[in-house]
């Protein structure tokens, strides 16, 4: 008999949990594998958050609160949006979720319907897809080039939109290639969404804080005020303040969307959890300035990474400004032979081969919607990293 529902016909098992679990056999096994295939910082989460997550156990935060989070968490993100992106948000209009994928998943859901376009630029993070599918929606994915720094032009973005478009969704910095969209960049695109009132557009900002210098980080909604109330910007603790597990993303936009996303929320997860909740009060209240240090860690690590596809030969890539991963081209590995005989014939066949030969895992572009790239996340260990460029090095030597 089928018992699962036609739906989980449009719904691939994300490509990086099946990496994920190739390198936990692996491990398991005994190799010693390297994971530069994970989208999450190794630095622990900061002491006075951890602190404020145990005392909220201790007196007894421990119980259902508002569905969209609790008034003191909901003040604390209108703060974070008034103060570093120079965004008013009422009440009304700010949410709190259990990550910042549960708030896209319930903005997707509670807008997207049959016959609707989700425009989506790839290189793209592996969810936005499925999550259009699964909301009965198509991805509308619009290809970007490396030769314009991974970033959605306004040119192609005017020719995506049809009639049937209900959301535009950009990433900046940008999962998987490190982009960082510029206000100037950003200006060009509002100009064409000002044209399309019928398009509303998701800011996910998730890698906000992990933006380096010259870089800045801005996002559409500060660049153009009249699209506000068109647009949803999603934001959250995971990638910024090393909190991944804690589950708590966040987001503002206008009240009728918020009030949709609630409902959603209400009928599914309830409330995101109390104790992370009151830790991400802390996390955003207080003082950030372990932000700047973990920044120039991150840039350390990227000069590394960097410094070792150079002297690779047939992997280039330009030094992404922000998130902390490099979508290195490998189209100069296609065609080789591995030492045992096999040919690389796609970023597929190369990510297997690094992971057999040099016990390194990392993403093949293809998974992102984009070919032949890998994605190299560095956001690990000095030491480990330097291991890993080693064997790296040797086992791209060893490809003829
Ligand atoms: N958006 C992007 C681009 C991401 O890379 C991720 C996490 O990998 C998320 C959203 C989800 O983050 P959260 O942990 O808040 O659900």
């Amino acid at each position: 008999a089928e018992f699962t529902a036609p739906r989980m016909r449009r719904v691939r098992p994300s490509p990086t949990a099946v990496i994920s679990d190739r390198v936990r056999a692996l491990s398991d096994a005994g190799v010693d594998v390297i994971n530069l295939g994970e989208g999450e910082l190794d630095f622990d989460t900061p002491e006075h958050i951890k602190q404020a997550g145990i005392a909220a156990i201790v007196q007894g935060d421990t119980k259902y609160t508002a569905v969209a989070g609790t008034a003191a968490l909901k003040q604390a993100i209108i703060n974070k949006f008034s103060r570093e992106n120079q965004l008013g948000f009422q009440p009304n209009e700010v949410i709190a979720g259990s990550g910042a994928k549960q708030l896209i998943f319930n903005a997707l859901l509670a807008t997207v319907s049959t016959g609707k376009e989700v425009i989506i630029p790839a290189p793209y993070w592996v969810s936005y897809p499925d999550m259009v599918s699964l909301a009965d929606g198509e991805p509308r994915i619009v290809p970007c080039t490396e030769e314009n720094g991974w970033k959605l032009q306004a040119a192609d973005l005017a020719a995506a939109i049809t009639p049937a478009t209900r959301w535009l969704i950009l990433n900046s910095p940008n999962n998987p290639t490190g982009a960082v969209y510029r206000a100037e960049e950003l200006r060009a695109l509002a100009d064409v969404l000002l044209e399309a009132p019928h398009v509303l557009i998701m800011a996910d900002d998730i890698y906000e804080h992990i933006c380096h210098p010259p870089a800045q980080f801005v996002t559409l909604a500060q660049v153009e005020p009249r699209l506000k109330d068109r647009i949803l910007t999603v934001n959250g603790v995971s990638k910024g303040y090393s909190m991944t597990g804690w589950r708590i993303g966040y987001a503002g936009g206008p009240a009728w969307l918020i009030s949709s996303m609630q409902i959603l929320q209400s009928q599914s997860t309830s409330n995101p959890s109390s104790i992370s909740q009151a830790a991400t009060v802390v996390a955003l209240e207080q003082d950030n300035g372990f932000l700047a240090e973990w920044r120039a860690i991150l840039d350390t690590r990227r000069q590394k990474m960097m410094a070792c596809i150079a002297q690779i030969d047939g992997l280039s890539a330009d030094q992404p400004p922000g998130a902390f991963y490099v979508f290195a081209n490998c189209s100069g590995m296609l065609g080789k032979t591995t030492p045992k005989g096999l040919t690389i014939g796609s970023d597929t066949d190369f990510v297997e081969y690094l992971l057999d030969a040099a016990h390194v895992a990392t993403l093949q572009g293809s998974a992102f919607g984009a070919s032949p790239y890998l994605r190299i996340a560095y956001a690990i260990d000095d030491e480990r990293l330097d291991e890993a460029c080693t064997r790296i090095i040797l086992a791209c030597a060893a490809l003829s």
